[in-house]
Order: C-alpha cells, then structure tokens, then sequence
C-alpha cells in the first residue's frame, strides 16, 4: 500500500505569511489524518531571489507552529546532478530545444501579442533552429535556456482535489523554459520532478499554481513519471477582498509570534480559513487532523478576519495553566509573588489576549509604582479627597476582607454600584475596568494598596489649574 504523502515546498524569498502557514498546516493535516508522510522541501533553485536566511525562517515558523516534518528539509539547489539525469533524458527523446531569445526579445514578443488582442506566450521561435546553428551558437557562447516542446493538440485534463475536473488545450501553452540560462532548473521542472522523486501523492497549494498544473503534467508524462494529485487552494483576501497583502491586515508568521500569538490559536484560526470545520472551540492539533477533510474547503476566496483570529487567541490564553500563561507573558518570581501565582493567573487571564497585558496586570498588582499620571481622571475627583481617606480607614480596619471593606464603604460614604467602584478601581488599578476587584484586592500586598489610596486622595485634592 503506498503511504500518502503531502509536501510543503515554499520559495524561501520571504518570510512566511498567512497564505503559506495556511498551505503547510493543510499539507500536515492531509498526511496526519491519513497516518501519511508529510515532505519538507525549500525550493531555493532561483539564487537572486532566495536566501539562507529566509529558509531558517521557514523552519523557525513551522517549528513555532508545531509543523513538524517527516522528511526533509530537503534543498533543491543541492539536487543540480539529480536534475541534470532528466535533462538529460527529454534531451534524449528531443523534447529540449536551446532557446537564445533575450529577456527583452521576450518582453518585445509580450507587448506584440497583448497589443494584437492575443494571450501572450513564447511563440516557438527558436523551436524550429538546425542542430548545427544551435551548436554553433552555443560553441561561441550565447547563452540559452532549455524550453520544453509542448505537443500540439493535446487536451490534459485532471480532476483537481478541491476545484473537480479540470481541462487544458496544449495549443494554449507555449513552450516553456525548464532550464534557465544560468543552468538552473525552472520551478515547472524542478518541482514536478521532485514530487514524482520523493513519492508525493497529494500537492495542496495556491490557486496561483492552477495553471501551470498541465505543464507539469506534460513534463511528468514525457519522464514517464507518477503524477500526484494536485488541489488548488483558493486565494486569501484582506477585508477589502482584494488579494491578502500588508495594505490589508496581512503579518507574517514572524510577525504575529512577536505580537504574542498563541501558535495554537494560528492554527485554530487557519484550521478554519476556507476550511469547514463543524466543530466550536479551541482544538488540540490531533483533533484539527481528525477533522480535515479535502471536501470541507470551500472555492470561494477565504476572507482574513483579525476578530476571529483573536477570538481563538482568547480560547488559547484562557486554556493555559498557570506555568504556561506566566510563561507565555514572561512573568518570572521577581515580577509575581510566588504565593500569588495561581490566583493572579485565574484573575487577570480572562482579561488578557497578550503577553504586555499579563504584565501590565503584574505591574499595577505588585510593583508599587504609580497607576495613575497626568491629570487625575474625572471620576477621582468628583469622589473627592475625603472619600478615599475613607477608604484608607476603613481598609486599616477590614483589610483582609474585601467584602467587609466595601460595605462599610458603601454605609458611610452613601455611595453604592459604579460611583463606589469606579473611584475605587481608578486609585487601585488606574484604569476603569478589569477583573473583579475583590480578586484583585485579595492579591494586592496591603501596603500597595494603602499607598495608592492615599495617592488617590492627594490626587482628587489638587486643582488642575494651578
Ligand atoms: N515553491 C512554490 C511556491 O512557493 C511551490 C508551489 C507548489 O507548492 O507546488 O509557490
């Protein structure tokens, strides 16, 4: 029985954005649902455009992301003599042909067919070239590339994992290049021959690939070599429709780890972009494997969406134990008193998304510095100085007791619902909102919150104005 096998083979010209991740986890899902293989390969063939740094990067993602790899990573631009083998062989059925046409003879021959109304493609011009006058041309050093001779009159048809059955006419495809003029293999080439090579069975990737699926398939067939499966995924759009780009919302992989994203929360979001999945909730990687079905991805463009993004970064955070959420906001004993840990973790969670809001929470709780700079909030200072001396009384008396304290608050100042708490909280915490204050109160070291109540009443004293 042969295993199924999925590859990733990103071009490493960049970092990985929404549109890769999204490639990679749906290639990992395929091969993990069916206990198949999944194949890492960097198609690094094209030199001027790719970088070392850039392949590293991918890797970091995929680590980050939890997209561990069966095979690989495998470098195309170590695999020149393997490459070579196949050149070698459509050369030797005459399905290779020198081409000398310069990049502006190209350009010119575009321009000619797009001004005459046609679909621009090589027009055959070097095809038809006597082997003595090739031979000649390249003894004298001209530079060439190699293009395949694309049979006329052929149909290629396919049935495409995701868009069904799918037809091309020979006659619309020119013939195309599959060794450049530097002696490198052309994508078309190296990554049809690749796949047939490492045993991929299923190729998932963007529909940008759609057309340049028949060529591949020619070439496979002039090698008589196995064809895998291909499903064209539909594009991703910003909230504009118009294709994801950082105009419209786009951050790379890189970009949204360092904005603290939760991996896990990237891959619930993705799971679901363009993919139905019937079940709610933050999934576990194994149960988004057992989900992942080829007939669940719609083909209509997927809208990115940053507020269910988020929505499945709060489903992480609040999924975190108490280590990994001091982790993951990067509160070590210095900044949270080990005594406080869990019960600081189960009160601010809820209200984190992000790592600097974990220890911004830390900062107001524990560090004793001032929470409240500028001008005193308007609600300071229509409770008023005497009240938050008050509150200092009172808290000398029923300190321990949350409950007892904002009682008899609430008995001698006569205040009760927003107009007692909101002053409170505001000298507290500086801000107007938040977890539960009798939670925040039961973690706040007394002496912090003696302090900031008689910050707070000094506050509410001073006029503005002066
Ligand atoms: N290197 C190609 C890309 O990054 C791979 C396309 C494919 O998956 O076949 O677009």
């Amino acid at each position: 029985m042969t295993v199924l096998k999925t590859r990733f083979a990103p071009s490493p010209t960049g970092r990985m954005h929404l549109g890769n991740a999204r490639t990679a986890l749906f290639s990992a899902l395929l091969a993990r649902r069916e206990d198949g293989h999944f194949v890492l390969r960097i198609e690094d063939t094209d030199a001027a455009r790719s970088s070392v740094l850039h392949a590293e990067g991918v890797l970091e993602d995929l680590h980050w992301l939890g997209l561990s790899w069966d095979e690989g990573p495998f470098y195309q631009s170590r695999r020149q003599d393997f490459y070579a083998a196949h050149f070698a062989a459509l050369q030797s059925q005459a399905r290779l042909y020198p081409c000398f046409c310069t990049p502006e003879a190209l350009a010119e021959q575009r321009r000619a067919q797009l001004a005459a109304g046609r679909p621009p493609r090589y027009d055959g011009r070097c095809a038809p070239l006597a082997p003595d006058e090739t031979a000649r041309r390249l003894a004298a050093g001209e530079a060439a590339a190699l293009r395949f001779r694309v049979p006329v009159g052929q149909m290629i048809a396919f049935e495409d994992l995701i868009r069904g059955p799918q037809r091309f006419d020979s006659g619309d495809i020119g013939d195309f290049v599959v060794r450049r003029t530097d002696g490198t293999p052309a994508f078309f080439f190296s990554n049809a021959v690749d796949d047939a090579d490492m045993g991929i069975t299923h190729v998932l990737r963007g529909e940008d690939h759609l057309s340049n699926t028949p060529r591949q398939l020619l070439l496979l067939e002039a090698l008589d070599l196995p064809a895998p499966r291909y499903g064209h995924l539909p594009l991703i759009t910003g909230h504009d429709g118009a294709p994801l780009s950082k105009r419209n919302g786009s951050q790379s992989v890189a970009e949204l780890r360092a904005a603290g994203f939760s991996p896990l929360a990237l891959l619930n979001y993705l799971a679901r972009l363009g993919h139905h999945l019937e079940a709610p909730g933050l999934l576990p990687p194994e149960a988004l494997a057992a989900a992942f079905d080829l007939a669940a991805i719609g083909r209509a463009p997927a809208r990115f969406d940053p507020v269910q993004l988020l929505h499945y970064q709060k489903l992480a955070v609040a999924a975190l134990s108490v280590e990994d959420f001091l982790a993951f906001a990067g509160l070590d004993a210095s900044r949270v008193p080990g005594a406080a840990r869990g019960d600081f973790v189960r009160a601010v969670a809820p209200n984190v998304s992000f790592p600097a809001e974990a220890r911004d929470w830390a900062d107001r709780l524990f560090s004793g510095q001032p929470v409240i700079g500028g001008d005193p909030p308007a609600a300071l200072r229509e409770a008023g100085a005497a009240f938050f001396e008050m509150a200092a009384r009172l808290f000398d008396v029923h300190g321990t007791d949350a409950k007892a304290w904002t009682a008899a608050l609430r008995e001698q100042s006569g205040r009760s619902g927003k107009a007692l708490f909101i002053p409170l909280r505001l000298a507290l915490t500086g801000l107007e909102h938040g977890p539960e204050l009798r939670d925040l109160l039961a973690l706040m070291p007394a002496p912090i919150v003696s302090g900031r109540l008689a910050a707070a009443s000094r506050l509410a004293a001073t006029d503005t104005l002066s």
